[in-house]
């Protein structure tokens, strides 16, 4: 017997529908690539989604064709995100980190045949354009008096005078919620890039579950900042669950420095701001110069690489903002656990409640997780045992688009990568990449762990610790250090500051201080990048 219940599909063109009718007033702010602050809301974005819809079917773009994005979060790229998904095509956002030859390789794996740009990135769009075999329609998200008048792409239009003359009205079609609404390419650090391709149904219940009170908690009431970028996993699907709970968006553009997302957050009273510790880095680095205080932030959504605990420390005690730890994969759009703590931890002391809270947390509804070992036997949820952690869920990958790579599954579980531990609580611990896992004298080392003790230390900016190999142990971990502008510390001092913060063996034998760590397109620690710049260095004593 089936349910009596209206049968309706979940679409993302259902949140922009809603928002638009039970938050129309609801603000949508954006510093633009222009530098000023522009805004609009709901209601805006809403028809002004429509009008790309309309736009993109005068191209006569079919069903599940790509349309890519090269642009920093802000309401354009908002209203692409509706209506290119909303009328049943596939929103690709490309990631402007990348090299050009990357670029130009993703798009044309993708076939992308429509590319919108933020001016930031002409340079790239002019160095790749002609190589872009599959791109027919080049969109420049400015007004049309913005537009060069030689850019050298052919056909380039202004955004807006390309949707400017389209109606606002439009109805949006009712089509299969597991059509491919986004995709996103991983940072394809073994091979080539490979894509995970979200359905709208796997987008619509992602975003619920993850505005949930235990999860991300956002409301109406919220004004969110979502720092992370739309070309990264959707923001972590934040655009999403502000539409469906109405929250206010706050879009930093291209300015990431520190003192242009405090000035950010202060003056559109951001309740929650969400991105990776690289950003918050600089962030509490100007504020700790400056004196500043937020007078609104509460909460904080940290996530993408481990949470240094100095972070945490500085977050919730300084400055009187919660810390949510989170950790998910593009594979997994991208929200797996956020470490939001139980009622037995709120009568914790403070040190104990740290040691939860570097945790990446619990799953969130919809998510399952387990540890195997190394044949593939389920690990207890002890929080001591370790192993390669694997994920299911409606919204994790099945496969990767057009099949690349193969099945990635191991019976119906997707292999994450990252190793962990789970506690009796459901709290989930990485330790490693388990490529990056330091194997000493048949014992592992937690390269995060070592990364951690050093980032406490005052005079340290960031440290990436990376396994040498030696003759008798196998590997053994040194860090590489860079220090914060002005400060000073010795090897000797920093190798002394371990004592008595982990096991004598897991302290690494060297300290290699350097200019800059290496980082990805995502902000991520490129530890391969790293062992290259170090190939040359010999481990003392080996
Ligand atoms: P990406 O798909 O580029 O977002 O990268 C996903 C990977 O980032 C995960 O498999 C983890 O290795 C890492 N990651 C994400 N969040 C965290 C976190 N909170 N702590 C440690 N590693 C994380």
């Amino acid at each position: 017997m089936l349910g009596l219940m209206q049968s309706q599909q979940l679409l993302i063109s259902t949140l922009i529908d809603f928002a638009e009718r039970h938050h129309g007033e609801g603000e949508v702010i954006s510093r633009r690539v222009e530098g000023d602050i522009h805004r609009t809301n709901y209601k805006e974005v809403a028809a002004r989604s429509r009008k790309v819809a309309n736009a993109l079917d005068g191209l006569n773009l079919a069903f599940s064709d790509r349309v890519a994005t090269l642009a920093w979060n802000g309401y354009r790229h908002l209203e692409l995100y509706f209506g290119v998904s909303g009328s049943g095509r596939v929103l690709h956002t490309l990631n402007p980190r990348l090299h050009p030859d990357q670029i130009v390789w993703i798009a044309n794996h993708a076939e992308d045949q429509v590319l919108c740009f933020d001016m930031s990135f002409l340079p790239i769009v002019q160095a790749v354009h002609s190589r872009c075999t599959t791109i027919k329609h080049f969109i420049a998200l400015c007004d049309a008096d913005k537009l060069p008048a030689d850019s050298g792409i052919p056909g380039l239009q202004s955004y807006e005078a390309w949707i400017g003359q389209q109606p606002a009205t439009y109805t949006w079609p009712e089509f299969d919620e597991n059509s491919a609404s986004s995709m996103c390419y991983t940072s394809g650090t073994t091979g080539n890039p490979k894509a995970a391709l979200y359905s709208h149904r796997s987008t619509i219940l992602h975003a619920f579950s993850g505005a949930l009170p235990d999860a991300l908690n956002m409301s109406a009431r919220d004004a969110v900042l979502p720092v992370v970028p739309m070309f990264h996993v959707n923001a972590w699907g934040l655009p999403y669950s502000a539409a469906m709970t109405g929250a206010k968006l706050v879009f930093p553009g291209p300015a990431m420095d520190g003192k242009s997302i405090f000035e950010l957050i202060e003056a559109e009273k951001v309740s929650f701001a969400a991105g990776v510790p690289t950003v918050w880095q600089m962030m509490l680095g100007h504020m700790q110069a400056g004196g500043l205080r937020f007078s609104t932030l509460k909460r904080t959504v940290i996530g993408g690489s481990a949470c240094p605990p100095a972070m945490i420390t500085a977050f919730n005690d300084v400055y009187g903002v919660e810390v949510l730890h989170a950790w998910g994969m593009t594979e997994m759009s991208p929200l797996g656990t956020v470490c939001t703590l139980k009622n037995k931890h709120l009568a914790m002391d403070s040190a104990d409640k740290m040691k939860v809270r570097l945790k990446q947390g619990r799953g969130i509804y919809g998510v399952d997780m387990k540890i195997v070992d190394g044949e593939g036997a389920e690990l207890p949820w002890d929080g001591k045992a370790y192993g390669d952690l694997l994920v299911k869920g409606p919204w994790v990958i099945s496969e990767y688009f057009k099949g690349e790579g193969g099945s990635p599954l191991v019976d119906g579980w997707f292999p994450t990568g990252d190793v962990a531990t789970i506690d009796s609580d459901g709290f989930m611990q990485i330790t490693d990449r388990s490529k990056d896992v330091i194997k000493s004298g048949g014992e592992w080392i937690s390269s995060i762990d070592v990364e951690n003790i050093a980032m406490a230390h005052p005079a340290v900016a960031m440290a990436a610790c990376i396994g040498m190999k030696h003759p008798k142990w196998d590997e053994r971990p040194i860090i590489a250090v860079v220090k914060k502008p002005g400060s000073e510390v010795s090897r000797d001092e920093l190798i002394a500051f371990y004592d008595g913060k982990t096991a004598k063996w897991q302290v690494p034998d060297d300290v290699v201080f350097v200019e800059a760590i290496p980082l990805g397109g995502t902000g991520k620690m490129q530890k391969t990048k790293l062992r290259e710049l170090l190939k040359d260095y010999k481990l003392p004593g080996a």
